[in-house]
């Protein structure tokens, strides 16, 4: 998938979340779309930097704003950069010898959100658990 296929759909959805769509905005966004995985804020500057110039901070500042209006995902995995993505209500797997993270569906964690929200007495809206381990390459090389 290219930035281009990407663009329209960038396009309207900053416009649902009350951004404007400017150029610099809809390149960043289409490069964390693009992936499909997470992604460092240094992957999305590579990747906007194949269409356009853009600097490493203005890259920053809206992957930032982008995830304050809640457009895209930020979080920390363990010591390593923050990492970006898109779509709601799932968690991530963080490998610990090789760094890599992927998303994962809460549906396939077999967590029972309204059992935690009945014990808990909690009102849950979202569950982003924080998953820790070996990806099977690396428990592959562990043996
Ligand atoms: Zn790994
Ligand atoms: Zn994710």
């Amino acid at each position: 998938m290219t930035l281009h296929d990407t663009a329209g759909a960038a396009r309207e959805f900053l416009e649902q979340t009350g951004l404007e769509p400017t150029l610099n905005r809809i390149l960043v966004l289409s490069a964390v779309v693009a992936h499909h995985r997470p992604v460092t804020a240094g992957e999305v500057h590579a990747e906007v930097l194949r269409e356009h110039k853009l600097n490493r901070v203005t890259v920053y500042r809206i992957l930032d704003l982008l995830a304050e209006k809640g457009a895209i995902n930020r979080f920390n995995s363990g010591e390593r950069a923050q990492h970006y993505c898109v779509g709601r209500n799932h968690s991530h797997f963080h490998c610990t010898a090789c760094g890599r993270v992927r998303c994962i569906a809460n549906e396939d964690l077999h967590f029972d959100e309204s059992a935690v929200a009945d014990a808990l007495n909690l009102a849950v809206s979202h569950v982003d658990l924080h998953l820790e381990g070996l990806c099977p390459d690396c428990a592959r090389a562990a043996g």
